[in-house]
Order: structure tokens, then sequence, then C-alpha cells
């Protein structure tokens, strides 16, 4: 059975490790020097790099570390990614080369144009897991470079209809910054402030907040909420002028939150 462990990068970027035996692929390696050193320390050798977006955060590793050692390197086929050797889009199939985990990919764009996520189903595993880069964050969402509101929109409700089980690996550690948002969003939702309790807690002890779940992001991240009267109400209240649909309520909350 894979285990899924995150590498920090720079200050709060995760490259995850999906390890099996002596044996890992990393997902968005943005620097080489600390998924080297796990490879070092943990005597694995590397199978195969994904990438889920063009961000330098994302991929500035991936040129060490396939000249240490030829890996296949798996991002998105709109993208240019460096030393992509295989490149996939919506509904791809696919199985991770050396581990062997099923994954099948998603178009998620609007953080960039190309944004692919990876969703990978070990039987031993349960529940599937997501590797959604920066678009789907616990508690929050990527900013919008290269999208509409209605792509990101359309995206992230592509992720929140996964199984509810589903666990969630961002490509960042921004949840407490997002907690304070969400918590001004929906200042009376009890399960926000359980939740930046408990993510406090793990952070106070050096712990990564990820993975999160697509359960619990679905009744405390706003960016997927935007349907809820009383998310509505304040995102209206916050622009100044009433909103039309879902769309324009996503849009009211990501540019509030730019400014927040
Ligand atoms: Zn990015
Ligand atoms: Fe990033």
């Amino acid at each position: 059975m894979s285990t899924i462990i995150p590498l920090p990068a720079f200050t709060d970027n995760y490259v995850w490790a999906i390890r099996e035996g002596g044996l890992a692929a990393v997902v968005d390696p943005g620097d080489a020097a600390p998924v080297r050193a796990w490879l070092a320390r943990e005597r694995v050798e590397l199978c195969a790099i994904l990438v889920t977006h063009h961000h330098r955060d994302h991929t500035g590793g991936i040129a060490e570390l396939v000249r240490d050692r030829a890996v296949p390197v798996i991002g998105p086929a709109r993208e240019a990614i460096p030393d992509r050797t295989r490149g996939v889009g919506q509904g791809d199939r696919f199985e991770i080369p050396g581990i062997a985990l099923p994954v099948e990919v998603l178009d998620i764009p609007g953080h960039t144009a190309g944004h692919v996520a990876f969703v990978g189903s070990d039987p031993a595993w349960g529940e599937p897991v997501v590797f959604c880069g920066d678009t789907l964050f616990a508690a929050g969402c990527g900013r919008l470079f290269e999208g509409t509101p209605g792509e990101m929109w359309t995206s992230l409700s592509a992720l929140a209809a996964l199984p509810g089980g589903t666990r969630v690996y961002c490509g960042h550690e921004y949840t407490i910054a997002n907690l304070r948002f969400a918590a001004a969003v929906e200042p009376g939702r009890s399960e926000i402030a359980a939740r930046t309790a408990r993510e406090q807690a793990a952070r106070d002890r050096g712990l990564p907040t990820l993975p999160t779940t697509i359960a619990l992001e679905r009744e405390t991240n706003p960016f997927l909420r935007a349907t809820e009267a009383g998310v509505r109400a304040i995102a209206e209240a916050h622009a100044g002028r009433a909103l039309g649909d879902a769309v324009a309520v996503f849009a009211a909350l990501r540019e509030w939150k730019n400014v927040f």
C-alpha cells in the first residue's frame, strides 16, 4: 500500500511524495533539495514526477531531479512543463510508473489555464485521494491568475463532487489564514471555530493541516459555499450590491479575500 508523505519546500509549499516500498513518485517538486534529502535519508528511488500546473514553485526542481535520474514527468498537456514526457488532460487514466497507482486526470482551470488534478485510488486506502495543486486549498482556493471566476467555480465544483471521504492534498499550507477569512464570511458557524482550534493545534506542533477531506471542505470552505443563502447575503453586503448567480457570489468572495 502506498503512503503519502509531505516534503515541505520554500516557506509554505508541499511537495507530496507517494511511496511504495523503495520507490516514490513526487507531485509538484518546486525545489529539488527537500526531495533529494528525503530520498537519500529514506533510501528511496524516484520513479515519476507529477505536475499540476506550470508555476515555478511547483516545477522548479524538475530539471535537477531528472538529471539525477531520467524519470517520467507527467503534467498538463496545455501548459509548458519542463522535461515533460507525457501531457495529460480531462478523463485521462494512467498508472503512476513504478508504483502502479491508478490515477484519473481532471481539468481544473482557473488558477492557471491548464491546471489539472490527479485523483488516485489505491484499493487498500478505501477512499480516493486528490492532488489539486493551487486550485482548492484547505478552507480556501487559489487566485485567478489565468482564468475567469466561472472557470474556477466549475473546477471547484468538480472537486467538491468527489466522494466526501476523498483526502485532499493541496500545494500550500495556507489553512490558518484561510480559516480567518472563512470565519469572517460565516461568523456564526461553529464548524469553522472548531476547525480553527484543531488546525492551530496542529500548526503549534509543527504538523501539516493537510490532507483535508472533501466533506470538511464542503462544510467550512467559503469558496465551495457560494450557493448558501448566508454566504450570498454577506457577499452582497460586502460588495454593496445584489449579486446574480453563484459565480457572481464566488467572484465577490474571491475579490474580498484578495484584500482581506
Ligand atoms: Zn500556483
Ligand atoms: Fe503555488
